[in-house]
């Protein structure tokens, strides 16, 4: 049997680790940050939190003799894609980034690129405005800098401790979000501006069509530099990858 790991926490991960569980020659293992309180249910044995850094990393691939590395890791997660690249290289193991392409703005769109969330912050101005916020609840401190704007922030899990504004309103929720209940939400909460990230893929894309269909403009967020490393955008690729990947595990007798 070989040993496969996929560094997941987006959907994506989650269909590869669903087409690979029934394999009868490969034990696959699914990586989680941790970043959320109940992760969905994954079709394959999961561990999770970080490995240590770049050696932490390189050790776990060494010492659990892992055949093939996957890493299917959000594009924002920049750090683990490096670590990933970096410890695959140190450890010899075969490794494969699984990268949703990025969406594209187009007829009808009103996207503003931000390099970051104090930048998106910045490039409001100082008049109050009603602001949607589908980032991380970990990546929302910036925000305070811009306390006059009401904010509308959808997450995962509660945001604890609130952000420091003295206008600001939570919902929780889990893609996929359809685009017309996006629409409904922008309009009962008359939202003029988005802040989002170019995340690609389908689940969280209604928020982006919905804003075109209202005419709202989306300060996107630019998304990191990722290592240059073998990379495909599709699952199926990721699927056909691994089963090239067999002659290279092989010489390194795993
Ligand atoms: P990151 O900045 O790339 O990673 C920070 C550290 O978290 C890594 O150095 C690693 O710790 C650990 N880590 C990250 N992914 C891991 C995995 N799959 N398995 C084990 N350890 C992992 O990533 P992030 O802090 O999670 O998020 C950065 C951006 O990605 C944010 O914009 C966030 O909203 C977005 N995002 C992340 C996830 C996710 O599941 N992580 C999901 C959706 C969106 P060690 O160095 O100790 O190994």
């Amino acid at each position: 049997m070989r040993r496969v790991l996929i560094l997941g926490g987006t959907a994506e991960a989650r269909e590869l680790a669903a087409q690979l569980a029934a394999r009868a020659d490969l034990a696959v293992t699914l990586s989680l940050a941790g970043r959320t309180r109940s992760p969905a249910p994954q079709p394959v044995p999961v561990r999770i939190g970080g490995f240590g850094g770049v050696q932490g990393l390189a050790d776990y691939l060494s010492n659990e003799r892992i055949a093939a590395l996957i890493d299917a890791t959000h594009p924002y997660a920049a750090t683990i894609s490096d670590n990933a690249a970096r410890a695959a290289q140190r450890s010899h193991t075969p490794h494969l980034a699984l990268r949703r392409a990025p969406w594209v703005c187009g007829d009808g769109d009103r996207w503003i690129e931000a390099g970051d969330v104090a930048d998106a912050a910045a490039s409001i101005g100082s008049a109050p405005r009603r602001i949607f916020v589908a980032l991380g609840r970990k990546e929302l401190a910036p925000l305070v800098r811009a306390p006059q704007h009401h904010y509308l922030i959808r997450s995962v899990d509660p945001v604890d401790p609130p952000l420091a504004v003295p206008h600001a309103a939570y919902i929780i929720g889990r893609g996929p979000f359809l685009e017309c209940d996006e629409r409904t939400l922008l309009e009962q909460h008359r939202i003029e501006i988005i802040i989002a990230k170019n995340s690609g893929g389908q689940a969280s894309y209604g928020k982006i069509t919905a804003a075109r269909a209202l005419g709202l403009p989306v300060i996107m967020l630019r998304r990191p530099v990722l290592p240059l490393v073998p990379a495909v955008e599709s699952v199926k690729d990721a699927l056909d990858w691994l089963d090239h990947a067999r002659t290279a595990s092989m010489a390194r007798g795993v």
